[in-house]
């Protein structure tokens, strides 16, 4: 059971300690407390755990200084939605909204490889009005022997550059939790240049110490990609994870499932399941169509499936949409294969933005029929 406190009602204050005394009273039941600090005001959550079932919403609602009592299923118990539960499903992370009813773009480059690259990929988002991008530092690879990303090297330049040319955001994958430190530090050296949103991979879905080190900081949020061989459930759980550390600053992305049921597309692209995250969490779902379809194939029309199947995706309510491109693919130390070249980027916006309106269109004839 959840009770969310009137606002700004701090966690310090006579009334919280009164309710907190009160409820600590209360047998089997484990007290948690999440405090989260939003620009114009504060919301302290009391996680009650254990014996819930003998308390009665009424009652709890009655308690001094609580504004809204949620009970809450077993599963995703943060993120979750549960019934009556009227959570926000959005929070704002260097002045972009991130929410189920909003999109952004990353477009970046998969790795990090040279300045000169990282600076033409940030000037082309800058001529296109973009303020997000995807840039890999840490790279967790197959085979030991490739190319393992520059690491913590190249996090000036790359802060620097995207200070320069307006970036807010830069989702940058963590592998271990040394990396969220480093980060962190080079962000400082920069004067916060810019924003960065972790990014935990596919492969380390499942690396709980690694989620609960992302979890315990709430400096940036987090990007979990869903793990491509286990099921939604156990991906969903993992972003629980986060939340129950204290971060729920979290987006899901999809980037499709490892079978070869999905050939000859490098995964299985599972951007159906955009609506059911929805429906399950409060999270915004990102798609990331090159790493699900992973190579510049097209239609006869020749369109490229990558931008088919990011339509598809947007068409559906995605939130957000991390793609690859490269300045000069064939050289690219990761994923070139599947990157866009950079004077694809304003058509692949303009697609896009066909794909959100028609989205928008499905919402208001939705509407109009149903209500
Ligand atoms: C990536 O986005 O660079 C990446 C490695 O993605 P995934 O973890 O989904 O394979
Ligand atoms: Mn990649």
């Amino acid at each position: 059971m959840i009770l969310i406190l009137k606002p700004n009602l701090s966690p310090d204050s006579l009334e919280c300690q009164k309710l907190l005394n009160h409820l600590s009273s209360l047998p089997n039941i484990e007290l948690r407390i999440h405090h989260e600090q939003g620009i114009e005001q504060s919301l302290t959550e009391i996680h009650l755990i254990g014996h819930t079932a003998a308390l009665t919403v009424e009652e709890m609602k009655r308690l001094p200084g609580v504004g809204q009592v949620v009970r809450v299923s077993e599963r995703y118990r943060v993120l979750g939605r549960h019934n009556g539960d009227h959570r926000p499903t959005h929070f704002t992370y260097q002045g972009i909204r991130f929410s189920q009813d909003s999109l952004n773009v990353f477009a970046g480059l998969c790795a990090v490889d040279t300045r000169e690259n990282v600076e033409l990929m940030m000037r082309a988002l800058r001529d296109n009005e973009q303020v997000c991008t995807r840039m890999g530092a840490y790279k967790p690879r197959t085979s030991p022997y490739s190319f393992q990303g520059r690491g913590k090297g190249c996090l000036p330049y790359v802060f620097e550059l995207a200070g320069k040319y307006g970036i807010k955001v830069i989702a940058m994958e963590v592998t271990h939790e040394s990396h969220i430190e480093e980060i962190h530090e080079a962000l400082n050296i920069t004067g916060n240049a810019t924003g960065v949103m972790l990014q935990i991979g596919t492969r380390n879905t499942q690396n709980f110490e690694l989620l609960k080190s992302a979890g315990r900081q709430q400096e940036f949020p987090i990007l979990l990609k869903r793990g491509f061989g286990i099921n939604l459930d156990e991906s969903l759980h993992a972003a629980e994870y986060l939340a129950s550390e204290g971060n729920r600053k979290v987006i899901f992305g999809l980037r499709g499932m490892k079978t070869n049921i999905g050939d000859p597309h490098r995964n299985f692209v599972d951007f159906a399941h955009v609506s059911v995250v929805k429906q399950l969490t409060h999270m915004p779902v990102c798609i990331d169509p090159s790493h699900s379809v992973g190579t510049r194939s097209s239609g006869p029309e020749g369109i490229l499936d990558i931008m088919h199947v990011t339509a598809q995706g947007i068409v559906a309510g995605a939130n957000m949409v991390l793609v690859d491109f490269h300045p000069e693919p064939a050289r690219a130390l990761v994923d070139g294969p599947q990157a866009l070249l950079l004077k694809e980027l304003p058509y692949f916006l303009e697609d896009v933005q066909i794909a959100w309106e028609a989205y928008e269109k499905r919402i208001a004839l939705n509407r109009r029929y149903l209500n």
